[in-house]
């Protein structure tokens, strides 16, 4: 297997690249801007030379950056925040639970203007696309992450191609005005989001075209996987569980290979945090395939009729028909790795989490959030935690209320409205 590594991510000081890519699964290394091992379809991880997380002295989640996948500094307010809760925790009986606040709470110093924790992904994600060469790229989104790198991509000089089903426009604002390098195109309502993926994989084969990647981008990853670093260095230790609501379920990849590189670092503990998933019923393909032991989702068992039970979710930004479930390094390997656990959480279950969240914490949370608290709960009813246990609850959105009393927020407006894949796609990019 031929090994380059790009020369240009190197560290200023030396001639050690401050980083390589390499595939989970044989080990080969890869250019950073590639995103698939070529040997057997594995998830190609970062391998940092900085055994330990130096924090840098800067705002946002820049002060990561020796565990992020690029060499410039990232400049942002937004970055996860961690603080230990007092009203859900007395709900709850548990003395050491942490709340990872993704979102806008200036009074908790929280400065994630999109509301969402798909920010995180977002600039790391544009700055290793601009450091690799590339300046168009195109992505899939149900709402949230398009948000987010529209947001991150204003004002720069990267073209930002955003495919985003109409149940998703709802979500595509920005605190500011657009850019004109920001290009929305909508799917009509007869489509969902794996249409709209499949559009941006059409749009990613045009020349001088980059796919964002999804789950294979390693600077999404990392980015994600500041969460469970900020909560480390919070804690002094690393949590000994980690709640959050997922679809793909990239983000409990993110957490376990941040908590791996925790774990080898030697200052935050020896065991990994037990990863708590937890799925929005009736559409759960990854709880259902993890409850029958199986490695792989079958379709007809794990989530028949799609498109009807996605209609019956509270929170349908959680489906994704293809999640990185089976793959070398997925969300299988990460389950059985820290002895995790799955959950499926029902519209009212969810609802009156949202409720008990915002009266016991003081502010708002976005749907998939509420469906997170709602694992939490479920786990301790079923007295899977002791009450004195280091509990990481990942709120992966919120403040959308607070924000408004701050902002005007702008509506996106499509560039094109697509209601089939039968297009020329040239005339969407020129
Ligand atoms: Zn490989």
């Amino acid at each position: 297997m031929q090994s380059t590594i790009q020369p240009s991510i190197l560290h200023a000081e030396s001639e050690t690249p401050k980083f390589t890519i390499e595939c989970v699964r044989c080990h080969s290394l890869y250019q950073t801007d590639e995103l698939v091992c070529k040997n057997d379809n594995g998830l190609l991880r970062t391998s940092y030379t900085s055994r330990h997380l130096h924090m840098h002295d800067l705002p946002g989640i820049g002060k990561f950056l020796d565990w992020l996948p690029v060499t410039a500094q990232i400049n942002t307010p937004a970055s996860p925040v961690t603080y230990k809760s007092t009203g859900l925790a007395r709900e709850l009986g548990l003395t050491n639970l942490y709340i990872g606040f993704n979102g806008y709470w200036p009074e908790q110093g929280a400065h994630i203007q999109t509301c969402s924790f798909k920010e995180l992904e977002a600039y790391p994600t544009l700055q290793l696309m601009q450091e690799s060469g590339n300046n168009k790229i195109v992505l899939a989104s149900a709402g949230n992450t398009g948000r987010a790198f529209a947001h991150a991509a204003v004002g720069t000089d990267i073209d930002v191609y955003i495919v985003v089903p109409e149940s998703g426009m709802s979500k595509m604002w920005l605190p500011e005005e657009p850019t004109d390098n920001i290009h929305l195109i909508s799917m009509a309502d007869t489509c969902d989001y794996a249409d709209a993926i499949q559009m941006a994989g059409k749009i990613a084969n045009l020349p001088g075209m980059r796919s964002e990647g999804g789950v294979r981008n390693v600077a999404r990853r990392d980015g994600m996987g500041t969460v469970m670093l900020d909560a480390a260095v919070t804690m002094g230790r690393m949590p000994d569980h980690y709640f959050q609501a997922i679809g793909s379920g990239t983000g409990g990849i993110a957490a376990w290979e941040a908590s791996l590189r925790l774990r080898a670092d030697g200052r935050y503990g020896e065991t990994l945090p037990r990863l708590h998933l937890i799925q929005n019923l009736p559409f759960a393909p990854i709880l259902n395939a993890w409850q029958h032991s199986r490695r792989d989702i079958v379709e007809e068992i794990d989530m028949p009729d799609p498109k009807k039970l996605i209609d019956r979710m509270y929170a349908d930004v959680l489906s994704n028909r293809h999640p990185p479930y089976s793959m070398p390094g997925g969300v299988y390997d990460a389950l059985t790795d820290t002895n995790g656990a799955m959950y499926g959480i029902s519209t009212q279950e969810a609802r009156q989490a949202k409720t008990l969240f915002e009266r016991s914490e003081g502010i708002d949370i976005v749907a998939p959030a509420a469906v997170g608290v709602a694992g939490l709960v479920q786990a301790v009813q079923e007295d899977a935690l002791n009450k004195d246990d280091f509990i990481l609850l990942n709120i992966t959105g919120g403040g959308v209320e607070r924000l408004k009393e701050d902002f005007t927020l702008h509506h996106l407006q499509p560039e094109f409205k697509l209601d089939s894949q039968d297009i020329d796609i040239e005339l969407i990019v020129r």
